[in-house]
């Protein structure tokens, strides 16, 4: 039997909170599924600071460098907010996506349908939407130099600049094609190569990447001001979507939102394979450290649980034991559970964070 390894980064606010129900569900597979997790667990964020004077101590980077995947809940809160920016909670964060170079951001867009009711488009257009977002994580106008604001003549100009490289493309390109395989087998690369140069070289070695690798999947090309349009016109067009840095921010909250509350999406930041294959991965709902609802048993547990769901599914190889915790999550809001932050107008009495966890731990037993 193989032990996946796994290390796990509370952080902060309501990060613990969380994370304590996916622990109960990491222990559910292990139990029920014969699928063994060997844990550890760390500081990140204000906590590390708190600790260590620093947001990620040098042995918590060593630990995430070695182990199989790493989930960590959120970092930060009011109580840093005046640090210096070197230690700020954030920049534990950054410095474990830099340092373990993960250049894929995936950011799915599912729509549950007990959900449906929540986007801010019709029911019909986001019902059964499942869509996945690959934004290039590590490159682009966020890194490129020059940057910085500049004395020219009597007045300051503020630079950035957009720059790419042919293999930073050809390996988030590859990362996509992969991902539609094991899903609806298509991508839709989405750049601006009718007014950007580096836009002209991402389709050129999306198209080269194509054709030499992935043939088999289906590729389209848009501008991605016209993909911003598609995906409130009618998403479900959609599978795998790849795209740079900076739309892929914007692209990826726009397509995220169609589905519902910040307390149900997760995430994964991908990196290159390691020895067994799978890549170095990180796994973190999309939400802050939420101080505003912090210990008071409020948070919703879905997006950090689906981001462990990710894990089983790109870290671990356990696509059916993925679909098993997603369809349970599905089955706990088709029954009407509803955490403070998914209750709809009609109001009704939510939820605690641990009622939730406990609620997919008995879906998941259902479901043997
Ligand atoms: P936030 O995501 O923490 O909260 C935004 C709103 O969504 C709040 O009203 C919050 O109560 C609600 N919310 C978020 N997650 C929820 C959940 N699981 N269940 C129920 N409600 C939820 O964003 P913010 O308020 O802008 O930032 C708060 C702190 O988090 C800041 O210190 C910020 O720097 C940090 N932050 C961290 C991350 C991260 O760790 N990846 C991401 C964003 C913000």
């Amino acid at each position: 039997m193989t032990t996946h390894s796994l290390l796990i980064l509370p952080g902060d606010g309501i990060g613990p909170e969380v994370m304590t129900e996916v622990r109960k569900i990491i222990d559910w597979f292990g139990a029920k599924r014969d699928l063994p997790f060997d844990v550890s667990e760390d500081l990140v964020g204000g906590c590390a600071y708190d600790k260590h004077g620093t947001p990620l101590h040098d042995d918590t980077m060593a630990k995430a460098q070695e182990v199989d995947a790493v989930l960590l809940g959120a970092v930060g809160g009011p109580k840093y907010d005046d640090l210096d920016f070197s230690v700020k909670p954030e920049r534990g964060l950054l410095r474990l996506r830099k340092e373990m170079d993960l250049f894929a951001n995936l950011r799915p867009a599912q729509c549950f349908d007990a959900l449906a009711d929540f986007s801010s488009l019709k029911k019909d257009i986001v019902s059964g939407l499942d869509i996945m977002i690959v934004r290039e994580l590590t490159s682009g106008i966020y890194f490129g130099e020059p940057r910085g604001i500049f004395k020219e003549g009597n007045e300051r100009v503020g630079i950035n600049t957009q720059r790419y490289t042919e293999s930073e493309i050809d390996r988030v390109a590859r990362a996509a094609f992969e991902l539609a395989r094991r899903r609806g087998n298509k991508v839709c690369s989405m750049e601006k190569a009718n007014v950007m140069e580096s836009g002209i070289l991402w389709r050129e070695v999306v198209n080269r990447v194509h054709q030499e690798s992935y043939a088999d999947v289906e590729l389209s090309h848009m501008y991605a001001d016209n993909g911003a349009m598609q995906l409130v016109r009618a998403p479900k067009q959609f599978d795998v979507i790849v795209t740079d840095n900076l739309f892929g921010d914007i692209l990826s909250d726009c397509a995220a939102m169609l589905t519902g509350s910040l307390g149900m999406l997760p995430s994964a930041s991908l990196g290159a394979p390691m020895a067994n294959g799978r890549p170095k991965a990180l796994y973190e709902p999309v939400h802050g450290s939420a101080p505003d609802i912090a210990d008071q048993a409020k948070a919703n547990p879905i997006a950090c649980i689906l981001s462990f769901a990710m894990a089983l599914r790109y870290s671990f190889d356990q696509g059916d034991e993925a679909a098993r915790l997603e369809q349970a999550v599905e089955s706990v809001l088709a029954s009407g559970a509803r955490t403070a932050d998914l209750m709809g107008p009609e109001g009704g009495t939510p939820v605690s964070t641990s009622d939730m966890g406990d609620a997919v731990l008995r879906a998941l037993d259902a479901s043997l």
